[in-house]
């Protein structure tokens, strides 16, 4: 018999939540400390959704997203979750960039990139202090209509190299492009220039562990391998969702529902596009999805030790003449991000040192290959990473012990978002998201959107705005029940 794995789940709750990306997760347990009874269901059998990792035999443990976050995600973490989870957020040491128009060393703060666009790039000081006060000033209220071109026209004009710079780790990190409005990439680079790129010591599986064991500590109930297929409404409200627990199907009433799934999925799978207004499908059908990713993973010997020093971290890529959207996107790949996972990731686990290529990718290239021309283009991709990485780690292919790789179809697969989004939607996905809950009582969205809300810190914040709102939303309702009964009470009283 296949497990239920919604055995013991109540009929009610508060709070269904949909999903244990980021978002979900961090508003499951935020409503559950407000007291709320909240349900977190996950069709994947593992939590964290984008934020995950997979074991190998031979004890590789790989992580997908954990690359670098801004120094933001400390307070977010302590505040959310626990200090103990916080105080395992480090520094990375050294974030590098290498291609044809110039390679350089950066702690990626405010302060290094204006003493590098200075003295390296010959930028006027004015200049460079003038864009990082008008980056640093951009909030979500301001002009959505400047796209991130015209910004660095406005300052740098001409400088494709100083253009490369500033937005090749933010394309990487939010999959926005010089044609995305320029708040999209004010706020999340001034988010990293604050204090630079940080990382999870211990990697995302200890991350994961711990706020699994928070939100048990929370009184969150958690099931896997629950899959929701149907948000239910009566009277334009949330009434129950239905899911299959794999070994049988259950509606769980509940009086809100905090999706984590895509946006998409969520207006028109889960709910159904002839629930909303016209007006409001026409712009969730407008709203575009975000790139995804290709990744290789490579495992060195645990006695075979890259150097920090002479590596770094981070390490941006490339081969292309001048940074380009459809060449970062391209089949044909130019760029690729290094992450290079030394023992001190792990500190605890084998002293192995591990590589991850990532790149951005289209899931069009990728969607409709047969399995055998697949399995030969995902070859192809190990082979030609192992080729682009020698250049870093010289006899790399004599020195892996393991390689693989992931295409956009793997991660449509394990998180369920149309054409494998690495990143969500684009910016429009945002103001539907937000808009979610004047269209239907007690329905909510929390997860990457909009390129401000992705990402770990991203996603995590927005699992915190909308958990506050839909506890006002609850304490609204009981306020209005708690006034309902006291008015029945009165006229009973007059009655009698
Ligand atoms: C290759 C790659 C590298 C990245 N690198 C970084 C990085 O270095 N730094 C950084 O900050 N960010 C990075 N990101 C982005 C970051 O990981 C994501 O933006 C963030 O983790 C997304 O969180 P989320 O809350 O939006 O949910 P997601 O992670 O998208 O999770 C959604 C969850 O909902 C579940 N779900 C969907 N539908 C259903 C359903 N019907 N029923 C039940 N469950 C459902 C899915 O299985 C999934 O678990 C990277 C992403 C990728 C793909």
């Amino acid at each position: 018999m296949p497990k239920d794995f919604l055995k013991h789940a109540k009929n009610h709750y508060d709070v269904v939540v949909i999903g244990s990306g980021l978002a979900g997760l961090t508003a499951a347990n935020i409503l559950a400390r407000q007291g709320r009874s909240v349900l977190l269901v996950e069709q994947h059998y593992k939590l964290g959704g984008m934020a995950t990792w997979f074991k190998r035999p031979g004890g590789h443990i790989f992580d997908i997203s954990l690359h670098g976050f801004p120094y933001g995600m400390v307070k977010s973490c302590r505040r959310y979750w626990s200090k103990e989870i916080a105080d395992s957020i480090v520094q990375l040491d050294g974030v590098r960039f290498d291609n044809p128009m110039f390679s350089l060393w950066t702690s990626f703060t405010r302060e290094d990139f204006t003493k590098q666009l200075i003295e390296k790039f010959g930028v006027e000081e004015a200049s460079v202090v003038a864009f990082f006060d008008k980056a640093r000033g951009m909030n979500f209220y301001d002009d959505q209509t400047t796209t991130a071109r015209e910004l660095f026209d406005e300052f740098f004009p001409g400088r494709e190299d100083v253009i490369r710079l500033l937005m090749e780790p933010i394309t990487y990190a939010n999959g926005s492009t010089l044609e995305d409005p320029a708040i999209s990439y004010g706020i999340v680079f001034s988010n990293f220039m604050s204090k630079g790129v940080f990382t999870f010591q211990g990697g995302t599986d200890k991350l994961i562990h711990q706020m699994e064991a928070e939100l048990k500590k929370s009184g969150v109930d958690i099931a896997i391998n629950c899959d929701a297929q149907k948000i239910n409404l009566e009277g334009g409200k949330v009434k129950s969702v239905e899911v299959d627990a794999k070994g049988a199907k259950h509606t769980i009433a509940c009086d809100a529902v905090v999706s984590n799934a895509n946006i998409r999925q969520t207006i028109f799978q889960l709910v159904g596009e002839d629930k909303f207004d016209r007006g409001f499908i026409d712009d969730a059908k407008a709203v575009r999805l975000n790139n995804s990713s290709t990744q290789v993973y490579m495992a060195l010997q645990p006695d075979d030790q890259l150097d920090v020093h002479e590596l770094g971290d981070l390490l941006f890529s490339s081969t292309a003449p001048k940074f380009e959207t459809d060449a970062l996107l391209s089949r044909d790949i130019t760029s690729r991000t290094y992450s290079f996972y030394y023992p001190k990731t792990r500190p605890h686990a084998d002293p192995r040192c591990l590589i991850v290529s990532s790149t951005n990718a289209h899931y069009h290239d990728w969607a409709d290959l047969p399995e055998d021309e697949y399995a030969d283009s995902k070859q192809d991709l190990c082979e030609t990473t192992l080729d682009a990485l020698d250049k870093y780690v010289p006899n790399i292919r004599e020195r892996v012990v393991h390689v693989e790789a992931s295409t956009p179809r793997s991660f449509k697969h394990y998180t369920a978002h149309p054409a494998g989004a690495s990143f969500g939607t684009k910016f429009e996905g945002l103001a539907v998201s937000r808009a979610l809950p004047q269209q239907v009582t007690g329905l909510y969205h929390a997860g990457s959107v909009g390129i401000i809300m992705s990402g770990w810190l991203g996603a995590m914040n927005y699992g915190v705005i909308v958990a506050n709102e839909v506890d006002n939303q609850l304490m609204s309702n009981s306020s209005l029940s708690t006034a309902a009964a006291e008015q029945g009470v009165a006229e009973d009283v007059a009655a009698s």
